[in-house]
């Protein structure tokens, strides 16, 4: 199984929570579920877990991409 979760860290509070990889990209905007702060997520970003939260998204992103959904329904089928 492929984790779609993306470790986001927030500036303020520092609480690490996290969000699906298929949302968690340049420009996204998301409250800290800690501390309720609207943090923007861009790829520039001098904050260093930032720009990584980014990279990790794109990355799952493309893992779930390289699976065609027909191959985890036919996997599916034949382990039920
Ligand atoms: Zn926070």
């Amino acid at each position: 199984m492929i984790d779609d979760r993306v470790k986001i860290r927030c500036p303020k509070c520092t609480r690490i929570f996290s969000d699906r990889a298929q949302r968690v990209r340049d420009g996204y905007q998301v409250n800290c579920a800690n501390c309720s702060r609207l943090l923007t997520l861009n790829r520039d970003s001098e904050d260093p877990f930032i720009r990584r939260a980014l990279k990790t998204a794109r990355e799952t992103r493309a893992a779930l991409e390289a699976v065609p959904v027909t191959t985890r329904m036919d996997m599916s089928v034949r382990s039920q």
